[in-house]
């Protein structure tokens, strides 16, 4: 289990890899589990948010970066378990009260078809236990308790309310906005709205952060995601992302 700890004295591990990454922040007071992967991971999870070395113990807060099923799987069950609360996007509110979040768009000819194909599988496969969330963020929200140091901020584009962690202005734990599996680019297979993409990615390189945690696969630094920024920024034009 691998951890980073910011300047400040704040944690972050990395509690469940492998199909898809969970992290959990420790703060002064208590613990915050950032996605929970797939309902297969359950056992896993939990044994890793109860051993965790962070301190305060109890889980005070989860927060999912977008409800794609690969995220939430998990998150009715933990919210039951650990008795906390649950912080996400108002923009994806409607799709947990279902259980169901479509697949976003491919972003190559092999994902578009990928998701065509599951989207008419649909909720059997791609579902999830349906929760009811209790904090609904709009573009950002700045931790009270447990913090401070932790702020989300909103960073649309894999999907319409995906939104990012950024603990103490160093890491930043970003979900589907970047993926960390291949060697030479962070572009998500799967994203809703490319270029919103890109202007979520200038939004995060606007902050200090060093260190980008993906919701698949390994960390990112922050040159990898500043030089698929600029061959962004070449392929669409400046103006085509409509930055003001
Ligand atoms: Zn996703």
């Amino acid at each position: 289990m691998k951890t980073w700890t910011t300047s400040s004295g704040l944690s972050v591990s990395s509690i469940l890899s492998g199909r898809s990454n969970a992290y959990l922040i420790g703060t002064r007071t208590g613990n915050i589990l950032v996605d929970t992967g797939e309902s297969g991971a359950y056992r896993r999870l939990s044994r890793n948010i109860n051993g965790s070395a962070a301190p305060g113990g109890s889980l005070q807060l989860l927060i999912l970066t977008h409800t794609h099923y690969d995220h939430c799987q998990n998150a009715a069950r933990i919210k039951q378990q650990e008795n906390c609360p649950i912080l996400m996007s108002r923009r994806e509110a409607k799709y947990v009260q279902k259980g169901y979040t479509p697949l976003p768009r491919g972003t190559s000819l092999i994902s578009h078809m990928l998701t065509l194909l599951g989207n008419q599988i649909g909720p059997p496969q791609f579902g999830y236990k349906p929760f009811a969330p209790d904090i609904l963020m709009e573009e950002e929200y700045t931790l009270e308790e447990p913090g401070p140091g932790v702020r989300v901020i909103s960073t649309p584009g894999h999907t319409i309310g995906s939104i990012s962690v950024i603990v103490n202005e160093e890491i930043a734990i970003v979900g589907d906005a970047m993926f960390g599996i291949f060697r030479n680019s962070i572009y998500p297979p799967f994203a809703d709205d490319r270029r919103e993409m890109i202007r979520s990615w200038y939004k995060l390189l606007q902050t200090r952060c060093e260190l980008f945690l993906p919701g698949h696969g390994r960390p990112i630094g922050r040159e990898g995601v500043d030089r698929q920024y600029q061959k962004s920024l070449r392929k669409y034009g400046q103006a085509a992302l409509e930055f003001s």
